[in-house]
């Protein structure tokens, strides 16, 4: 069909920039571990895109770790409050935990109103757990970035991911929440240590996993941590703990491409979608690749294909022309259809988005636009873990993951092993797992580990 034959070319035209070649990807996992190495180093760190924060986390959790220990966890679209029992010599961790979203409201009002919410719903935990009345430990799992100081103090850089709240930037986080704290006097809350959802993944997965040097999340947004040798850490600030030979680094990998060493593979959605998002110019590589931008960066070109004829016709959608009106779920979704002939999960979406009249050829062009967009996160994402997997340089490692993009998507997990199996050394081996609900989990252990050495 000659008219189906001419949309197909434009369709090719305006997706080819989508398709990474391997040439591309050795570039990005080459230039990842220029930037991460950028961070470590004093002269170059406060030029350098990723800024390669100390953790201050040394020990990974021994195992021999008992109690009861809570967790806050604040990192995106819900915010959560985590009890996790531990026993001594068991690897396996015994969690409660209770989530509630964060209005918009919340994310973009007085800081204050933000941690006395979360103080709020700590209080309400534990009372619905029946633990007052005793001290606890907690870890805080904060995840934006911070420069960290100590263990349990941390400043905000600059908010992300869609948080706005005035009073925060530049403060001591860890202050802000015991200041909160201390206004409710039922509580005896003793906060032992502050990281971000990265490392708490990195954490929880160690504590299943020895080999696991390195924490990747792929939710709202994106980041990595992983395990350096002190040695090669020059930022690191006060005495350095005798016997310690690593510690975690928070690479804050998001920003990667902020001076734009990804402008080679970026698109006119790419910088369309930026110029109206919350901080333009910022979070490039996050931008590339999660869950709070990849419906959105269809959504574009969506809405370029019909502008061009190719898709629905050329009728302008009401749903999808508001921003957020395709939510990456919905990527998730029509890729897990079986093959690009059946269209169970995409023909709901249609549904869901009062698209009445759609041919199969539409809805071909609807999935192989997601697919595009998709896989073109997956081989960055992947490419991105390659860079740490030979920054850390063992023979075995492990790689623990969470967030809801890598969960859920049907094929990310697949197409990201592949393009990192082909930028590393056949000599390494490595995996990827699922450490899921790592971030609290990881807090909970951290204060566990941060009490001992008391
Ligand atoms: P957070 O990163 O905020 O702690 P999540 O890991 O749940 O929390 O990530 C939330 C992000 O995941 C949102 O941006 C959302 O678009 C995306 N997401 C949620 N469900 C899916 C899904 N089924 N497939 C792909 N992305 C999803």
């Amino acid at each position: 069909n000659p008219k189906e034959a001419k949309q197909i070319r434009i369709l090719e035209q305006i997706t080819s920039k989508f398709h990474l070649t391997d040439a591309h990807l050795m570039h990005i996992e080459k230039r990842m571990l220029d930037e991460v190495n950028r961070g470590l180093g004093k002269a170059t760190n406060r030029t350098a895109n990723v800024k390669s924060f100390v953790t201050y986390v040394h020990e990974i959790p021994s195992g021999r770790e008992s109690g009861q220990y809570l967790a806050l966890d604040l990192g995106g679209t819900n915010f959560r409050v985590i009890l996790v029992e531990l026993e001594a010599g068991s690897r396996s961790v015994k969690m409660k935990a209770c989530k509630h979203e964060v209005s918009q409201k919340l994310m973009l009002g007085p800081g204050e109103d933000l941690f006395d919410f979360m103080t709020g719903c700590l209080v309400e935990f534990m009372k619905d757990h029946d633990l007052h009345g005793r001290k606890y430990h907690l870890g805080f799992t904060f995840s934006f970035p911070t420069r960290q100081r100590q263990l349990d103090r941390a400043e905000l850089t600059h908010w992300t991911k869609g948080y706005k709240n005035a009073g925060v930037e530049g403060q001591d986080v860890v202050t802000l929440l015991k200041r909160s704290i201390n206004k409710r006097p039922e509580l005896d809350i003793q906060v032992e240590a502050i990281l971000n959802d990265t490392t708490g993944c990195l954490l929880a997965c160690a504590y299943k996993r020895p080999e696991c040097a390195i924490g990747i999340i792929l939710g709202t947004g994106t980041n990595a941590s992983y395990v350096e040798d002190m040695n090669h850490v020059e930022l690191y600030e006060g005495p350095r703990p005798r016997g310690c030979k690593s510690v975690v680094i928070n690479t804050e990998w998001g920003a990667f491409g902020n001076t734009g060493s990804l402008d080679i593979i970026r698109t006119r959605y790419d910088h369309d979608m930026d110029s109206n998002s919350l901080n333009p110019g910022k979070q490039v590589y996050e931008k590339l690749i999660s869950g709070m931008y990849l419906g959105e960066l269809t959504r574009y070109i969506l809405v370029h294909a019909i502008e061009l004829g190719i898709l629905f016709d050329g009728e302008a959608q009401t749903l999808l022309s508001v921003p957020g009106g395709f939510p990456t779920k919905y990527i998730s979704e029509i890729e897990a259809d079986p093959t690009r002939s059946t269209f169970t999960n995409i023909k709901q979406v249609m549904l869901e988005l009062d698209i009445s009249v759609a041919t199969d050829f539409d809805l071909q062009v609807v999935r192989y636009i997601c697919e595009c967009v998709s896989t073109r996160a997956a081989y960055l994402a992947g490419a991105g873990v390659a860079s740490l997997i030979n920054k850390v340089a063992r023979r075995r490692v492990t790689v623990g993951m969470d967030g809801s993009l890598y969960k859920f998507h049907p094929h990310l997990d697949r197409r990201m092993r592949s393009a990192t199996r082909r930028l590393v050394s056949d000599c390494i081996q490595f995996e990827m797992v699922l450490s899921e609900d790592g971030s609290g989990r990881g807090a909970a252990l951290a204060a566990a580990v941060a009490e001992k050495q008391r």
